[in-house]
């Protein structure tokens, strides 16, 4: 016999990338009763019909929450206020409010005030993704092998943390707890500062006189491919991380203009142990994130 669902009716707000993926990986591992959609277009909502990830859709986030005992939250950043509003008063007594965004001291900020009297709030972020939007774009195996960090505010309900925790688990994840603060340092420096720095270097071939222009695409050999790759992905997505984890991109944007500089004063002073000296210890980096297949 089947196991029975971690969760009698799940919602999730947002049916892209992550929110298809994790209807996708749910419905894999029989890990809600009923799934629940919100979008809010049209063509995404008949999309996930369509593609069947989903039992239902609903054009309101209030329809999709109604007498959820988990809902997630997977749309950008920014909609996180107004959403939390929204679902929170239609939710069954005791649920979970969980999300998938990418920071995490305002998910908090901005969920947290909306969640209900013996209701909790578990904020996720599965650190998997590709540069793909879209309700088509989800698949049920993005989650396996990867991390996935909570980020329970202090005095957070560990049973509940725990159910989130073996959502993620049984979605193919690894799960680990984090203080959301550290979380939002540590994405700065691993994800939000490369995006950062993709968009810059895309952007600044893109400024170059025309004839040069077409030649950086036609040439485009494997460094700024992989650059255009990530610099592809959603500008609202990355409008909103970069908006809500101001703080910490911008120290550590504070510490690589530094590192930066000191390169370009070894390039200008033909100081080419300093460089062969670096490059060998990044070199390194990446040899131990393929050990930990994360690569
Ligand atoms: P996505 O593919 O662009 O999907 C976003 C979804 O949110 C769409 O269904 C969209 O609806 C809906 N939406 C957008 N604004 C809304 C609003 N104001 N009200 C209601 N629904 C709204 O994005 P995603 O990649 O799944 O990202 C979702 C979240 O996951 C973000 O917070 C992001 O930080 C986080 N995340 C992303 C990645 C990644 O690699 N992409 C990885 C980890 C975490 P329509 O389709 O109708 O427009």
């Amino acid at each position: 016999m089947a196991a029975a669902p971690l969760f009698r009716r799940v919602a999730l707000i947002g049916l892209g990338l992550i929110g298809s993926s994790l209807a996708r990986a749910m419905r894999r591992g029989g890990l809600a009763g009923h799934i629940a959609g919100h979008a809010r277009s049209q063509r995404t909502r008949d999309k996930a019909i369509e593609l069947g990830f989903v039992d239902s859709v609903h054009a309101a986030a209030a329809g999709a929450a109604a007498g959820a005992d988990l809902a997630v939250v997977c749309v950008p950043l920014g909609a996180y206020a107004e959403i939390g509003a929204a679902i929170a008063p239609h939710l069954a007594r005791g649920a979970i409010v969980s999300d998938v965004g990418s920071v995490k001291q305002s998910a908090i900020r901005d969920l947290g005030p909306s969640i209900p009297e013996g209701a909790h709030l578990v904020p996720g972020h599965p650190v998997a993704g590709t540069e793909h939007s879209g309700p088509e774009a989800g698949f049920a195996e993005l989650f396996d092998g990867r991390w996935c960090i909570l980020t329970p505010p202090p005095g957070t309900d560990a049973a509940a943390v725990e159910r989130v925790a073996e959502l993620w688990r049984r979605c193919g994840s690894q799960v680990e707890v984090m203080d959301p603060r550290h979380h939002d340092a540590v994405l700065a420096i691993t994800s939000h500062l490369p995006h950062l720095i993709a968009y810059t270097i895309v952007g600044t071939a893109t400024d170059l006189e025309d004839a040069t222009r077409q030649e950086v695409i036609k040439f485009s050999a494997s460094g700024f491919r992989d650059f255009t790759r990530i610099a592809a992905s959603d500008p609202v997505m990355w409008r909103d991380i970069f908006l809500n984890n101001r703080e910490a991109v911008l120290e550590m944007l504070g510490r690589f203009t530094e590192d930066l500089t000191a390169l370009q004063r070894a390039i200008r002073w033909g100081e080419g142990d300093k460089l062969e000296e670096l490059f060998t210890r990044t070199r390194a980096i990446r040899r131990g994130i393929i050990d930990a297949k994360q690569a």
